[in-house]
């Protein structure tokens, strides 16, 4: 008989993906784990019946939450990733020879210990010399850092259990006191099908709190709907008049990819008047 997992997206909606079999099933001091093997995607994280991130296409989500701040800031050296304990930011990250430090801070260790054993391609990188990988919550690190970072990534999961306060005004008011004063933040801000509202509210909190604030977009077939949004907030740098670029290794993410990601449908451009 053959297994199907079914992600439900709304109550009304889902996707559904064959698996070969079970790698991992745990309930973790924060959320239920899955790690299966499917025929479609390669091995799969989800947590709390949502897919994280796939072998398949998780070079979409990780390239463009990465590269489009850290090719605009003219010299990223220290960044930080809150959530992102898969890894694969941190990869994408380590491809910057400007960088010197990377630190990652996840509160949920097994999703990094997880990860590392049954997603070699994505968590491959989190022993790098450069990286300091730190068990905690994001939201207290960001509340005790003072001008530390030049670019900020929030990896995390949607606003639900430990990840509710990472969707928060005061959350971002926090991100700009850790960024230095030319620094530049990302946050995953979900889908406009879907999360429309959350999209909204996200980018009227940042937006009064960064000079440069902006949506861009990609398409992640294994997340709800398809058209995944980032929301940017910059305190000196545009990423569409001050990005510079170089030369590495990527499948998804192109300069003109880059530029090309913030047109936006005209649906979606409405949630950010
Ligand atoms: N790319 C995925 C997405 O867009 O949904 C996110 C993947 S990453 C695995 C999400 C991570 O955020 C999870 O490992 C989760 O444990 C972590 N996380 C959630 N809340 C957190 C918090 N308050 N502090 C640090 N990490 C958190």
């Amino acid at each position: 008989m053959d297994l199907w997992y079914t992600e439900k997206q709304t109550d009304g909606f889902g996707i559904t993906a064959k698996v070969k079999r079970t790698l991992a099933e745990e309930q973790t001091d924060f959320q239920r784990l899955d790690m299966l093997e499917t025929n479609e995607w390669g091995n799969m994280l989800v947590l709390d019946g949502m897919v994280m991130t796939t072998e398949k296409d998780e070079f979409v989500y990780h390239e463009m939450i990465s590269h489009v701040p850290l090719f605009t800031h003219p010299n990223p050296k220290h960044v930080l990733v809150v959530g992102g304990g898969d890894g694969g930011v941190i990869r994408e990250v380590l491809k910057h020879p400007s960088v010197e430090k990377a630190v990652l801070v996840e509160i949920d260790r097994r999703v990094i210990e997880t990860s590392k054993q049954y997603l070699p391609t994505i968590a491959g990188t989190l022993d790098d010399p450069r990286v300091e990988v730190k068990v905690g919550d994001g939201f207290m690190h960001i509340a005790e850092s003072e001008a530390a970072y030049d670019v900020i990534m929030v990896d995390s999961t949607e606003p639900v259990g430990p990840a509710v306060n990472l969707f928060t005004k005061g959350f971002y008011a926090g991100i700009s006191k850790a960024l230095k004063e030319d620094g530049i933040f990302v946050a995953q801000s979900d889908n406009p099908w879907f999360k429309a509202d959350l999209i909204k509210q996200v980018f009227k909190d940042v937006n009064e709190i960064f000079p440069i604030t902006k949506l861009y977009t990609a398409n992640i077939p294994t997340y709800p709907s398809g058209l995944w949004t980032f929301t940017i907030g910059s305190k000196k740098y545009d990423p569409l008049k001050d990005a510079t670029y170089q030369d590495i290794d990527t499948k998804y993410y192109t300069k003109s990819i880059h530029e090309a990601s913030f047109a936006l449908p005209k649906f979606v451009e409405d949630l950010t008047k």
